[in-house]
């Protein structure tokens, strides 16, 4: 989902060398990043052997690598809506299976499997990463094809290139190099790439449902510009029913008018908004309420009968769409519709909880000094006034959750022409192995 979060950053620096063409579909020009993350000189709190076993680890997972399983992801489509994720997850399951991963796909929907993959071996908590495998539809304004998974200058060109396919082909790489090293961890890192995180989050809620094993952490593998999230905002949908009387618009006084009501409504709720504002929360802003659709009447002779509004109200960390529903009856209440001789009823159609990990959690920590350790850049941890899957993983296991990845949300994301730097993907994957052998070392 995307949101307004500022999304500056610095660039890094990461040279891009060699060529590369495939030979089926379009070339990729250039540009395998080759940037090199060198731990020595950096980690502070990781023992002798232990930095040896992380530059291992690091120099497993390669450029070429990430950037071919994101070319390979991005073509693989997964429009939503409508909801075809199908094929996109069997893409990542071979990609998956084929790295040493043990795979299993769950249809949450038909045609719409969520694809779990977990490296082998280790008892105790899992760490989670967490990805979609949808991508919202094309749109208008492309000047590629949104699905060859162009690299143009450095940066693959796509839909889902930044949200969230290159940080899904990010973290599959992670995982094969861990594999691949043959490191011992505590416990399995686990891939949920769930489907329908764009629209109502049911592959992450399915997911949720069936899965009771303990967790370490999660990191949800989303674009940040390689800052760690450590709280992000929820968000709710929520519909409020005006009624009225019909009558003919020659008569007004017979009938009574539901637009008319609404009108009122959404007065109110734009004062809301005001007051929202005022009570900002310090990492990821103030709540909000934005009117997104309004449908009444029947034509233009008659006296509105029937008038809904379509509100999106973001969540703040710990509030609930239920939260929210009751500080709105009280102001429907306020309006006294009923003494117009009006009905007036609102429900909660969506709601994606919010999430908020202290920013010293060690899981925070670890993410942060990750990105720094993987060559990336050095950025405060921050909020996220986007809203992710990550919150429902929060609400429903009690567990640290950070959102991690590269590209921007605001600038990339859900955009024609959406793009990643390919070095930034190579950091961000480089980062999700450093968290893991932090996390289950
Ligand atoms: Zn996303």
């Amino acid at each position: 989902m995307a949101a307004e979060d500022d999304g500056a950053r610095p660039g890094i620096a990461a040279p891009a060398a060699g060529t590369a063409t495939r030979a089926a579909g379009t070339a990729i020009p250039d540009a395998v990043p080759t940037g090199t993350a060198t731990l020595a000189a950096r980690a502070g709190t990781t023992s002798g052997s232990g930095i040896a076993t992380e530059q291992r680890v690091l120099d497993l997972v390669t450029g070429a690598e990430v950037r071919d399983l994101a070319v390979e992801l991005v073509r693989a489509v997964g429009e939503n809506p409508p909801g075809g994720e199908g094929p996109m997850a069997q893409v990542l399951a071979a990609a998956c299976r084929d790295r040493g991963l043990e795979v299993v796909l769950t249809e949450v929907a038909p045609d719409r499997p969520n694809v779990v993959a977990r490296t082998p071996g280790g008892t105790g908590p899992s760490l989670l990463l967490l990805a979609h495998t949808d991508v919202v539809p094309v749109g208008e304004g492309w000047s590629v094809p949104p699905f060859a998974g162009q690299v143009v200058d450095g940066r693959l060109v796509g839909r889902g290139a930044a949200d969230t396919k290159g940080n899904l082909a990010a973290a599959v790489v992670a995982m094969a190099a861990l594999v691949r090293a043959g490191v011992r961890l505590t416990g399995p890192v686990e891939l949920a790439a769930v489907v329908d995180e764009e629209e109502t989050g049911l592959g992450v809620q399915a997911y949720l449902a069936d899965h009771a094993a303990p967790l370490a952490g999660c990191v949800v593998a989303e674009p940040t510009d390689l800052r760690t999230v450590a709280a992000a905002r929820g968000d709710s949908y929520v519909r409020i029913h005006v009624t009225g009387r019909a009558a003919h618009a020659g008569s007004p006084a017979d009938g009574v008018n539901a637009v008319a009501g609404a009108a009122r409504v959404v007065t109110a709720l734009g004062r809301w908004h005001g007051e929202l504002a005022a009570a900002a929360h310090p990492l990821v802003g103030p709540a909000t309420v934005n009117v997104g659709e309004i449908h009444g009447g029947t034509g233009t002779s008659t006296v509105p009968a029937d008038c809904v509004v379509a509100v999106d109200r973001r969540l703040l960390p710990g509030e609930s769409g239920a939260d929210a529903l009751r500080e709105l009856a009280a102001r429907l209440d306020a309006l006294d519709l009923a003494g117009a001789g009006m009905g007036v009823r609102a429900e909660v159609v969506m709601e994606m909880p919010g999430f908020e990990t202290p920013v010293d959690a060690p899981l925070v920590r670890t993410a942060a000094a990750a990105v720094r350790d993987a060559g990336g850049p050095d950025l405060p941890v921050t909020g996220w006034s986007a809203a992710c899957d990550g919150g429902y993983v929060a609400r429903a296991t009690g567990t640290d959750v950070v959102v991690l990845g590269a590209g921007s949300v605001t600038g990339q994301a859900h955009r024609p022409d959406e793009s990643v730097a390919l070095a930034d993907l190579l950091t961000a994957a480089r980062a999700y192995a450093l968290c893991a052998l932090r996390t289950l070392g």
